[in-house]
């Protein structure tokens, strides 16, 4: 199975993939490919492979994507093949951090095998605060990132559930919970 989490960026998305994979650490993460700049608490070939655009674009052509999107209007953020192959050649279950566009993608190709779960906020306004406080971004790509919370909200009935996230650790339960029902089936 394939567990792909969805939100708009600072819905505390990320801080439920952690804790579902601490949960469950026979699960392979699908690590991306991006060509943002790599924050200082970030691991490379652990959160994300941080490659150059000329890279990026090179593996475009040579097909090394199952998806990939040029979101907030200057960066890529790409689902590599070789995660995913590497994830059904062990037969382990997959967990996913991606954008909404991306996870239909994943449904499209995968169909069935993919589980969908949007990860909702409790307001645009609490995401607005959280991407403040975490202060990653410039203001520049702050204000990228608020501009597309409205489209990515719009998204969110597209898919198999959607778990609220007013607190982490019901989040994460919800999560638990959907996951068992489909590793049981
Ligand atoms: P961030 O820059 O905050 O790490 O990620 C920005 C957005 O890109 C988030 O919504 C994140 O989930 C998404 N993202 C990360 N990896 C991928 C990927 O491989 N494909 C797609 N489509 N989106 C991704």
């Amino acid at each position: 199975m394939l567990f792909v989490f969805s939100a708009p960026s600072g819905s505390g998305k990320t801080s439920v993939v952690k804790e579902i994979l601490k949960a469950y650490p026979e699960f392979m993460f699908s690590v991306s490919a991006t060509t943002r700049k790599k924050r200082e608490i970030e691991t490379d070939g652990k959160d994300y492979f941080f490659i150059t655009k000329e890279d990026f674009e090179n593996r475009i052509k040579n097909d090394a994507f199952v998806e990939y999107e040029l979101i907030y209007d200057n960066n890529y953020y790409g689902t590599l093949k070789s995660e995913v192959d590497k994830c059904l050649a062990a037969g382990k279950c997959m967990v996913f951090d991606m954008d909404v566009k991306g996870a239909l993608s994943i449904k499209r190709i995968y169909k069935e095998k993919a589980v969908l779960i949007f990860v909702n906020p409790p307001s645009k306004n609490a995401i607005i605060q959280r991407l403040k406080l975490r202060a990653t971004e410039t203001q520049a790509d702050l204000e990228k990132r608020i501009a597309r919370i409205d489209f990515e909200m719009t998204l969110k009935d597209k898919f198999d559930y959607v778990v609220n996230n007013d607190e982490l650790s019901v989040a994460v339960e919800e999560s638990k919970n959907i996951i068992n029902k489909h590793i049981k089936d």
